[in-house]
């Protein structure tokens, strides 16, 4: 399973927030079993968001989009999905009880809260409402585009509420080794050549080590390939 992930938002384009949800999200699927393919970040611009997920559904077999998802201007990414789809926005009968319990909630500290209810619990036509039990604003599940907030905590609970529809039976098999990177390159290549494993090499000069990565759909390869490097490069466990 391909997944896309489009996390929206100014303030991570300026370096203000750092972009955690990416992060969070492409380590829980990977961890199920799919493959992250891209990862983009793009401004509050609501027509860029409608041409993204417009190619990234039609190119992938998920996407996951975050953030834009509240009342406020900045917030366009509801109306970006929708006009992505083709659909009008329109109220939703679960969301808005949803929203109304919560806001009933809120009121009880700040008792003149002005909020449109309706527009807050705006969904595309026809798609599926994800509520937001630590927040306010909906989610969506639109064919196969998952629509979440961008605050991280209420965007995990969400991720949960869906979860079981992401996986694939992508794996991986991960060592370490002191030896320079210089002085993999021809096992490494090797590797990647003989087995039909991605072979990948990340360096961590904290603990001087380099953490060789093998990735691959069929297990018995991964173990192969896994043996077949560990015989030749010099296997060893860094300590911080
Ligand atoms: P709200 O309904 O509260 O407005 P929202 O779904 O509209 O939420 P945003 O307005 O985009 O989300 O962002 C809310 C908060 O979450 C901001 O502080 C923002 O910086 C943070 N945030 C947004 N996107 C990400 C991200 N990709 N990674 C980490 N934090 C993020
Ligand atoms: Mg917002």
């Amino acid at each position: 399973m391909q997944v896309a992930l489009l996390t929206v938002g100014d303030e991570l384009l300026a370096g203000d927030t750092q972009n955690t949800n990416a992060t969070w999200l492409a380590g829980q699927l990977t961890d199920r079993g799919a493959t992250v393919a891209r990862v983009l970040v793009v401004p509050d611009d609501r027509d860029l968001i409608a041409r993204k997920v417009c190619e990234f559904a039609e190119r992938f077999d998920a996407v996951i989009v975050t953030g834009g998802l509240g009342g406020t201007p900045d917030d366009v990414t509801m109306a970006a999905v929708a006009a992505a789809f083709d659909r009008p926005l329109a109220p939703d009968d679960r969301a808005l009880a949803d929203v109304e319990a919560t806001v009933k909630a809120v009121r009880e500290e700040f008792p003149d809260i002005d909020l449109d209810h309706e527009a807050e619990a705006s969904i595309p036509d026809g798609s599926r409402p994800l509520l937001n039990e630590p927040g306010l604003a909906p989610g969506c599940v639109i064919e196969n585009t998952y629509v979440l907030p961008g605050v991280p905590g209420e965007m995990k609970a969400m991720f949960e509420s869906v979860a079981d529809s992401f996986g694939g039976d992508v794996e991986s098999r991960t060592f370490h080794t002191a030896t320079p990177e210089a002085d993999l390159v021809a096992d490494l290549e090797a590797a990647g050549e003989q087995f039909d494993v991605a072979v990948g090499c990340y360096p961590d000069p904290a603990v001087r080590h380099n953490r060789i990565k093998l990735t691959g759909e069929d297990p018995t390869e991964l173990d192969r390939a896994a043996e077949w490097l560990e015989a030749r490069v010099e296997v060893t466990t860094p300590t911080e």
